[in-house]
């Protein structure tokens, strides 16, 4: 069904869900979002962010020195701009070509508007700025050659990345990156900031993991991510997380860096980067959804209570994908509506997990496993518990609760995150609340950027 049919209040922008390149430009989806049609002046902008594409800016917003002294450089830009982004008559922004800067600010809007959609309504309620008593709204730029991309305190700036061979991406084009910053600005205002340094580090792991979860989750709102992911594994997502966890099972980079089989044993000695720390966390929330999925499958008919047994039991036999893939394969096609409703289901209650979960967390003294303690009481709370098993089972195979990541091996660099050198902690003289900036790629596109230029 054409998604332009369905009666909405709301704005129509058009999102790619994978990073377009010059090999494969992939499909753009009609993606609604909430603010309504009309309301959405030009730029894009709202009552929430604005986009502006700067003319002559040359340094990324931060803290500097400048004869010695500190100095903020921050928002808003106040010099030239590009032609903002137009509605059309109707208000919808679906209407811009590919390859123009206005396409690009369009869908910069759209993909950060989109996520912030999917989870207000996962956390029941709006998700205000943690800025908000500074700045009223974000302001979304791009600062393009940067190769970066920045969740600030009062922006998202958006580079570019140019490869040696020429290849050129925008990140405004990439939904990944510009919905994992929205999760970063999520976790600042629902878990909070720190204001010392000296905390633990599970907590810059806990920051890089739930904002690739943010990321993730919003991509399952797609269409054809959804079916992609279901017609590659004909519902057997179990070939993500154990065996074949290294098969190019899927062209989403998302899912897989999600699959990966990292534990915190991995990291008793210490870590350098907290994207690679990250990754035990994310894997757990990954495994976790695999299995809830499938317990909605059993529960739902779609499979049966002797297919997940036996997968569970031949796990570890190489001949597993011979044995399993055709039950699935079988049982898929019989219904692949229902397996569509199963995978919803279970991505919702993520969805809902993961915002009770950051919900009753605090900054302070944040580790894993009081992220898996926290995960244990919202699924008491949403479920009754019934996911409790699952939960335990899979932050244990990872280390959470067993084990602590070690120390930070080396002071963070420039690729480093937040709290890096170049985004300095700073009172901020106006209201007392400290600010930083997040510097860095989401590892997924880390990763698709190398597999792009290859
Ligand atoms: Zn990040």
């Amino acid at each position: 069904m054409d998604p332009r049919s369905i009666p909405h209040p709301g704005t129509r922008f058009l999102l790619f869900p994978q990073l377009p390149s010059l090999k494969d430009q992939g499909t753009p989806e009609v993606v609604w979002v909430s603010t309504p049609a009309g309301s959405v002046g030009q730029g894009p902008s709202d009552e929430r962010m604005y986009v502006i594409d700067p003319v002559g800016k040359e340094m990324p917003y931060g803290y500097y020195q400048r004869a010695g002294r500190p100095f903020h450089y921050k928002p808003p830009w106040d010099g030239p701009i590009r032609p903002p982004a137009m509605p059309d008559p109707d208000g919808h922004f679906d209407h811009l070509h590919f390859g123009t800067p206005q396409f690009e600010q369009a869908h910069a809007y759209g993909s950060i508007r989109f996520t912030l959609d999917v989870w207000e309504e996962y956390f029941g309620h709006p998700i205000d700025w943690h800025f908000a008593q500074h700045y009223d709204r974000l302001e979304i730029l791009f600062l393009r050659g940067l190769d970066n991309a920045f969740a600030g305190f009062g922006s998202v700036e958006i580079g570019s990345y140019e490869h040696e061979g020429g290849t050129h991406v925008n990140f405004g084009l990439s939904f990944d990156v510009l919905s994992h910053e929205v999760g970063h600005l999520i976790i600042y205002k629902e878990v909070g900031m720190p204001d010392t340094n000296d905390i633990h580090g599970e907590y810059f792991g806990f920051h890089e993991s739930a904002a690739d979860m943010v990321s993730l989750v919003t991509l399952m709102h797609f269409q054809s991510p959804m079916s992609d992911l279901l017609k590659e594994s004909r519902g057997n997502l179990y070939t993500f997380n154990h065996l074949n966890r290294f098969a190019e099972v899927s062209e989403m980079e998302q899912l897989r860096i999600a699959s990966n089989n990292l534990t915190l044993f991995d990291f008793k000695d210490g870590w350098t980067y907290e994207h690679d720390l990250a990754q035990p966390l994310t894997g757990a929330m990954f495994d976790i959804w695999v299995d809830v999925f499938h317990e909605h499958l059993v529960e739902d008919g779609l499979i049966s209570m002797e297919l997940e047994e036996l997968s569970d039991r031949v796990e570890n036999d190489p001949d597993y994908s011979k044995i399993i893939q055709p039950l699935f394969d079988e049982a898929f096609a019989q219904d692949p509506d229902g397996f569509a409703t199963a995978l919803a289901d279970s991505r919702d209650f993520m969805g809902l997990a993961l915002a009770g979960t950051w919900t009753r967390l605090s900054s302070a003294h944040l580790d894993y496993a009081d992220v898996a303690q926290a995960m244990l009481e919202t699924d008491r709370e949403v479920t009754g518990g019934r996911f409790a098993r699952i939960i335990s089972l899979n932050m244990k195979r990872r280390g959470i609760g067993e084990i602590s990541a070690g120390p930070r091996l080396k002071p963070p660099d420039e690729k480093s995150h937040a709290f890096s050198a170049r985004a300095v902690v700073a009172e901020n003289q106006d209201h007392g609340t400290p600010g930083h900036q997040c510097s860095h790629l989401p590892f997924s596109t880390r990763m698709a950027l190398k597999r792009l230029v290859e």
